[in-house]
């Protein structure tokens, strides 16, 4: 990035850095060798080293740009400075060259997303109206449609930012182009946009970063025909968190449909016998039961309506009803140890109620069903014996059965609403639209953080591919040469993460296959494996967590689940259980196990399929045009018009867009038209350029008689290397 101390004289304006706001614009009072006392705007008087200090454009027009790469110095502070302007106006779109940034408003800014709206934007060119989503639908659409190529639209940012709302309103974009307005009833893009509240309502719960977080990543293919409308539709997801199922902390909340059938109608409450949701240890580790702004009551028969119109029939409605009611049920089932054994039993009466209602739930076998929480069946070469559990043991099997259960619900929705909706399978063109985690660093960190930061590494590489080759696209095209560009990849994290044999993948599974393996073993196997990888560290101190160096930033793993959460195993006695349903839907969640995999005891591996599935994707999305929305919190309260800059700075690295801005300033950062060149700098050598007209040879002139070498003039666009525009203006400061 910029930092030409040169350039940077008694008067000049300039960014400093600033424990608290990042970074605070100020007036360069004196310089002292390589040191500068500066006024700062908030009226401190601080010292800095020159080589900190970036120059500041004095002449941005006060509502900012709309466009970062119009921007006369492309720097941290200039892209911070400019988005803070902008969104403070509730300008809240802004591009950085072909990626739009999203800032959440987090106020209701309707207008801008009304069928009004999506007229204007129909048929535009993405430079001709101000920034915004759909005019990324639209340039999606165009693309698909004119060069009958399949385009991508990569929705990504922290929980929170919006990805889900951005996604949705793209959605609704898309089904505005490429609906059939004329016919009546239950079209396919009716059926592709009510998936998402359904998908919303098992999948999406209140955390403390969202009131209405994905638990889920998601990408929606959305097919066209030739005519350009929309003929069918495929949802993949990625990776559900199911330990929220049974354990759940304040102040957040199970998955929301839960309580929505909590909240149904008295006859329905009655039939899966619920009532207040309070009384479900599922639910009750919570103190929260409401969404601010949420009428649950309503939102189940909205929910109803939606699984109607994707084709969930009343049959099958129910069933699900019985399921979602049959875990908070068996939730209720509590253990104690019996009297002469250590051995489990129901705890009490109560205990044997909810057993008895979540077998009737599940119509399922209640003596089976006590026997599969109670006892585990041990198959060794000589005999089968069956071997009590502890109270603990019975809980965790109670709770692994609760989680199967929904996981294989949340599995059965998505496929059933693909086979509804239907597959074009004559479709050569659709448009993706993935909805995925954002980079992820809390206090502790699990598998699921570590899955969660493998694909934003790939989705990162996948980036950074991209930005460096529309540079690189743009100097061609402008003529210029462009043979130095160099970036960093990532690669090296990659393979770190996935490379097989060796990588932490791969020893993972390894140590999962291996009976006498702790988390102390795998971690010690990662420690010698990786002493000398520049991006894996062993923290000091550390018994059995890792740091992996990310491109977003360090990352210390506890390793102490990883075993456990990498292994996908159905306990036996559940799978046959469930199989053995007198319900058809409960039994076709679980599909009797071939003779061959209910023998071998061979463990599937959570890391290695994500690992598959994203592959997949990636692969998916190799073949597209693609466009990125970078959706940013600007705040961690919430609210409207609060912009907090560490927060969104940080967030502006891990999405990437510091990165993009990285590539450019690799090259030339700075792409003028002639025009807008001539119209800032003109003054500089008024006598070349009056009665010029050749406006490329004016700016060619003012160049040379500045004595600047390695820019570059391209067909319609001048190409300044970083720190010469501020080297022009320093000169023009001093005119
Ligand atoms: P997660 O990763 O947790 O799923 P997310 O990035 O999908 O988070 P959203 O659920 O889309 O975040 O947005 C969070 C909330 O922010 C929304 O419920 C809504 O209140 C608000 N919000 C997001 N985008 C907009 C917008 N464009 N206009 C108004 N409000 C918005
Ligand atoms: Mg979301």
């Amino acid at each position: 990035m910029q930092g030409i101390s040169e350039n940077i004289v008694v008067g000049s304006h300039v960014w400093v850095g600033d424990p608290e706001l990042v970074w605070i614009d100020g007036q360069v009072l004196s310089i002292n060798g390589e040191e500068a006392e500066i006024q700062t705007s908030n009226e401190k008087k601080v010292v800095s080293h020159l080589s900190k200090l970036h120059p500041k454009d004095v002449d941005v027009p006060t509502g900012g740009v709309d466009d970062m790469t119009k921007l006369a110095y492309l720097h941290e502070p200039g892209v911070l400075h400019n988005l803070e302007t902008r969104y403070m106006m509730n300008e809240i779109y802004t591009y950085t060259g072909n990626i739009l940034i999203a800032i959440n408003p987090f106020q209701n800014l309707s207008h801008l997303y009304d069928t009004d709206m999506m007229q204007r934007y129909k048929g535009t060119r993405i430079a001709d109206l101000s920034p915004h989503v759909f005019a990324i639908g639209e340039a999606a659409y165009r693309e698909m449609i004119t060069e009958e190529k399949s385009n991508s639209i990569l929705v990504s940012g922290e929980s929170g930012a919006g990805k889900t709302e951005t996604t949705k309103m793209l959605m609704q974009y898309l089904a505005y182009l490429g609906g059939n307005a004329a016919s009546e009833g239950r079209t396919v893009e009716q059926q592709v946009l009510e998936s998402n509240p359904v998908l919303e309502a098992f999948g999406n719960a209140k955390t403390v970063r969202n009131d209405n977080s994905s638990r889920f990543g998601k990408f929606v293919e959305i097919q066209f025909d030739k005519r350009g409308r929309i003929s069918g539709a495929a949802i993949r997801t990625y990776l559900l968190e199911k330990s929220r199922v049974c354990q759940v902390s304040d102040p957040e909340r199970n998955y929301h449909f839960f309580y929505l059938l909590c909240a149904s109608p008295p006859e329905e409450k009655e039939k899966y016998k619920l009532g207040d949701p309070r009384s479900f240890h599922y639910l009750n580790q919570s103190s929260c039961y409401d969404l601010v702004g949420v009428n649950a009551a309503q939102e189940y028969l909205n929910t109803k309506r939606a699984m109607d119109i994707v084709g969930i029939s009343q049959e099958e409605q129910d069933a699900i009803f019985r399921v979602v009611a049959g875990i908070l049920h068996l939730g209720n089932i509590k253990f104690a140890k019996s009297e002469d054994t250590d051995s489990s039993v129901l705890e009490d009466e109560e205990s044997k109620f909810h057993l008895q209602i979540t077998a009737d739930l599940l119509m399922c076998d209640p003596i089976a069903l006590e026997g599969a929480l109670l006892e585990r069946v041990m198959v060794t070469p000589e005999e089968i014996i069956k071997r009590s559990l502890d109270p603990l043991g019975s809980a965790v099997s109670r709770d692994g059965l609760a989680k199967t259960l929904y996981a294989r619900l949340f599995d059965w929705l998505v496929h059933k609403i693909n086979n509804s909706i239907g597959q074009d399978v004559n479709s050569k063109c659709l448009i993706g639209i993935l909805d995925i985690y954002g980079f992820e660093s809390f206090q502790t960190n699990s598998f699921e953080q570590f899955c969660i930061n493998f694909t934003n590494e790939k989705l990162q590489q996948h980036f950074n591919q991209h930005v460096f080759k529309m540079e690189q696209e743009e100097y061609t095209k402008e003529g210029i040469e462009w043979s130095y560009l160099e970036f960093v990849d990532n690669q090296d994290v990659l393979d770190l993460i996935e490379k097989k044999p060796g990588g932490i993948i791969a020893l993972l599974d390894e140590a999962c296959m291996f009976p006498k393996s702790t988390h102390e073993t795998f971690a010690q196997k990662l420690y010698q494996t990786f002493k000398d990888h520049k991006r894996f560290m062993k923290p000091k101190l550390a018994r059995s967590d890792f740091t992996v160096v990310h491109y977003a930033g360090e990352v210390q793993y506890q390793s102490e689940q990883f075993l456990d959460k990498n292994k996908d195993y159905v306990v036996p006695e559940h799978q046959e259980m469930l199989s053995a349903s007198r319900c058809s839907f409960v039994s076709g969640l679980f599909p009797p196990l071939s003779e061959e995999t209910a023998k071998s005891a061979k463990f599937s591996s959570i890391g290695s399929r994500f690992k598959l599935q994203l592959q997949q994707l990636m692969d998916t999305l190799n073949l597209t045009e693609p466009h990125y929305i970078r959706c940013v919190k600007p705040n961690s309260l919430l609210k409207p018009c609060l912009f907090e800059n560490s927060n969104v700075i940080q967030q502006l690295r891990s999405g990437g867009v510091l990165e993009a801005v990285r590539i450019k300033c690799a090259g030339f950062p700075t792409h003028w038209t002639f025009h807008d060149f001539l119209t800032r700098l003109r003054v500089l050598a008024p006598e070349v350029t009056r009665g010029n007209f050749d406006e490329k040879d004016s700016c060619k002139k003012i160049l040379e008689k500045m004595g600047m070498t390695s820019y570059q003039i391209g067909e319609t666009k001048i190409f300044l290397r970083a720190g010469q525009m501020a080297e022009l203006d320093a000169r023009r400061a001093l005119l």
